[in-house]
């Protein structure tokens, strides 16, 4: 397939079928942050080994240290929780490492990977139920809807810092009609 339908069938594919009815796919890209918790346990090759080997797309990655300004907005939701003191330390402990993962609905795959927010009560399989012993100090960041993605993407990355490519494993990773 050409690189000019690969990218026009990127946003949203529209698939006659059989009865005339159409099935929509949607090729995401989500963000996902591998928190201090991961990166000072030395997980971050295990972690986006997860990622790949799963069949994910890394769209974009890089190490970066946060502050009070971002976490504040990314934890917006959170800032007037007692436990956002710790919350924002525990997220500035370390560097973090900031991924944009593409594929076919791929914000849902992602947050199914990354399981229960309390990794006691995670499922194993997962992986903060394979990692993660803690409500807080649970490896990984994942975005959970498709709105919230292209904001989080938008906070972490830069335009040119998410780069759009076309992986020789997507014929094999996807039926022709799937993406
Ligand atoms: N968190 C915490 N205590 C809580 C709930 C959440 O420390 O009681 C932290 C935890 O690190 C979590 C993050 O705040 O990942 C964001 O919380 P959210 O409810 O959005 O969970 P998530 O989307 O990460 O599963
Ligand atoms: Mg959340």
């Amino acid at each position: 397939m050409n690189y000019f339908f690969y990218f026009c069938r990127k946003i949203v594919k529209y698939i006659p079928r059989i009865d005339n009815t159409l099935y929509i796919y949607i090729m995401e890209t989500t963000l996902v942050l591998l928190k201090p918790s991961c990166v000072q346990r030395q997980l971050i090759g295990e972690i986006v080994h997860r990622f790949e080997r799963r069949g994910l797309q890394i769209s974009g990655m890089k190490m970066m240290q946060l502050d009070n300004d971002i976490l504040r907005q990314h934890y917006a939701h959170l800032v007037d929780r007692p436990f956002f003191p710790l919350l924002a330390a525990s997220m500035k402990a370390s560097p973090v490492v900031a991924m944009a993962i593409t594929g076919v609905e791929a914000v849902a795959v992602v947050r199914a990977m990354t399981g229960f927010t309390n990794g006691r009560k995670a499922d194993p399989g997962t992986i903060r139920g394979d990692y993660a012993m803690s409500n807080q100090q649970n490896i990984v960041h994942a975005s959970d809807s498709v709105e919230n993605a292209a904001i989080e993407l938008r906070r972490f990355f830069r335009p040119e810092e998410i780069f759009e490519y076309r992986c020789a494993t997507m014929d094999y990773l996807y039926s022709p009609d799937e993406y």
